[in-house]
């Protein structure tokens, strides 16, 4: 069985970036909504409620026609929520020199790199993620996925940021202006975090 975890920071902690009453919604119903929905799409396959979401989420193509979509729509939601939480802070922090190297060699620079994350999670139509990912050959991709779908998926890499971009979280405080939210987001990116997923 899977389980919401705690926000690591209190709820109003990303003011004025991001709304406590949009952290509360989004974190307690629409990420725990994910959380139930997934366990109950679960619960008559015992063999998959003690997989790690991330082997769950990489093996979905194998999963049962039953359970398919459910598992990829709550499955990635709860795993997308749960790294996006973990990659915001309201502490500043920088990026590791070894994370920094890779942006430089991939992007030319930190300020190139965020135009272009900042460029797809503007203009994913719809609902949907952006993403920085490693790939297997330690190069670094920007990306954006629909819906709750993420890079375990098709086996793209390992995530080490996300941007969620559905309208649930931004809509109270920026309305139709996700541009507004998406350029929030660089203060409250836990760099930190993000360093050390990029270093696993
Ligand atoms: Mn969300």
């Amino acid at each position: 069985m899977f389980s919401l975890p705690a926000l690591p920071f209190d709820y109003n902690a990303l003011e004025p970036f991001i709304d406590e009453e949009t952290m509360k919604i989004h974190h307690d119903l629409h990420h725990g909504g994910y959380v139930n929905k997934l366990n109950a799409a679960l619960k008559n396959y015992p063999e998959f409620q003690d997989q790690s979401i991330e082997k769950l989420l990489s093996n979905i193509d194998n999963l049962p026609d039953e359970i398919k979509t459910v598992v990829r729509n709550n499955g990635g939601g709860h795993f997308n929520h749960s790294m996006f939480w973990n990659v915001l802070s309201n502490e500043p922090s920088t990026p590791s020199q070894q994370l920094l190297d890779s942006i430089n060699n991939n992007f030319e620079s930190l300020e190139g790199f965020k135009k272009q994350f900042s460029d797809v999670a503007i203009n994913r139509f719809g609902s949907g993620w952006a993403w920085l990912v490693k790939t297997d050959n330690v190069t670094l991709q920007v990306l954006s996925t629909p819906n709750q779908d993420n890079p375990l998926m098709d086996k793209t890499g390992t995530p080490i940021l996300a941007l969620d971009v559905w309208e649930h979280a931004y809509y109270l405080k920026y309305r139709n202006k996700r541009a507004d939210y998406v350029n929030a987001f660089w203060n409250i990116v836990n760099w930190q975090k993000v360093s050390e997923l990029f270093a696993n």
